[in-house]
């Protein structure tokens, strides 16, 4: 959504993702394969004491490739949360307007939620006790929408109906002319005199071999999961006060800063034509080995 908005607004994007492009032709409809390519480090990502698990996607569109696509509006209870720790607008009538515009862009609607045989037994129970029961709202397609792929929509949607990020906001970035690097995992942010101004990082082919990529930016928006941008932070090295208000950042790596760094969403960002000067370099290949590499981000 923060590539195709910079597009938009004209600015010269490049979205860098670790993973691939993947699409209904890629879909296999089995768990093993599709955990293997397309879920972070293979599945499940256990704290230490094995105590928490997450899960991630890695696709071109992250999660949303393989997510099971209900949209839930943020509860009132959380964003009140969101705001008493400092997150600004979130809490009012335009973070409302927000929600609506997202939901309408990935077609958000309840009359492609069918009921199988448990959820049905559910609603009657809970008709029986006095109880709420609502059909959850999804990103499908209605026209497309077929039920016998709905079981399997974790390992990606083979009826292409999944209004996920490749279909919808990286869509409409590359229609503005935003690239793409796929396979190409950032390992660190570039700064430059206390503003953050690119990124390392390296590309793995499909030959395993790989070439190492600088990419020079005026702006360096950090969007790679909860779990990975604030690694992403501590491996650049970013106290975050020092970067200013080149690096944007994902609303998770706040807190993994040292000292609280300024953060800001596009819409709120100062806005820059293309120019010469606001243009990044296209990305450069640095150097080239030939070692094979897995194509599994570690
Ligand atoms: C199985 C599953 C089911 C889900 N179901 C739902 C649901 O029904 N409804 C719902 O609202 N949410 C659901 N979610 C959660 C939702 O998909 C995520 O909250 C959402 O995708 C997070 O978006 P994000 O952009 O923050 O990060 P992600 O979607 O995690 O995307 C981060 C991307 O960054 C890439 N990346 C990471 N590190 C680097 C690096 N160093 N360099 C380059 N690229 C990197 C990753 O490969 C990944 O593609 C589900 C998630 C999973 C895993």
């Amino acid at each position: 959504m923060i590539a195709a908005t910079l597009a938009a607004d004209g600015l010269d994007v490049i979205v860098v993702e670790a993973s691939e492009y993947f699409n209904e032709s890629d879909f296999s409809n089995l768990d093993l394969d599709a955990y293997a390519k397309m879920y972070w480090r293979g599945g499940s990502n256990p704290t230490a004491d094995g105590n928490v698990s997450i899960m991630a996607g890695t696709t071109l569109g992250g999660g949303t490739t393989i997510n099971w696509m209900n949209c839930l509006r943020t509860r009132d209870g959380v964003r009140a949360e969101w705001a008493n720790a400092g997150l600004e607008g979130v809490d009012g009538p335009d973070y409302d307007a927000h929600l609506d515009a997202v939901l309408e862009r990935i077609s958000a609607n309840d009359a492609c939620s069918d009921l199988n045989g448990p959820h049905q037994r559910m609603k009657e129970g809970t008709e029986k006790l006095g109880w709420s029961f609502k059909t959850i709202v999804r990103n499908t397609d209605r026209e497309t929408y077929s039920p016998d792929n709905a079981g399997y929509v974790g390992f990606g949607d083979r009826s292409g109906s999944k209004q996920s990020g490749t279909k919808t906001y990286l869509a409409d970035a590359a229609a503005k002319g935003a690239r793409f690097l796929v396979r190409t995992r950032v390992a660190k942010v570039l700064t430059d005199g206390g503003a953050a101004s690119g990124i390392e990082a390296t590309q793995i082919h499909p030959d395993g071999t790989t070439t190492a990529v600088t990419i020079r930016a005026p702006r360096v928006v950090v969007a790679c999961g909860s779990l990975e941008s604030p690694a992403l932070l501590l491996r650049s090295g970013i106290g975050g006060a020092a970067v200013g208000e080149n690096l944007h950042l994902h609303p998770c790596a706040r807190r993994s800063s040292a000292s609280t760094p300024r953060t800001s969403v596009p819409g709120g960002a100062r806005r820059r034509r293309r120019s010469a000067t606001s243009s990044p370099t296209p990305a450069t290949a640095t150097a080239t080995s030939s070692s094979p590499a897995s194509t599994r981000p570690p």
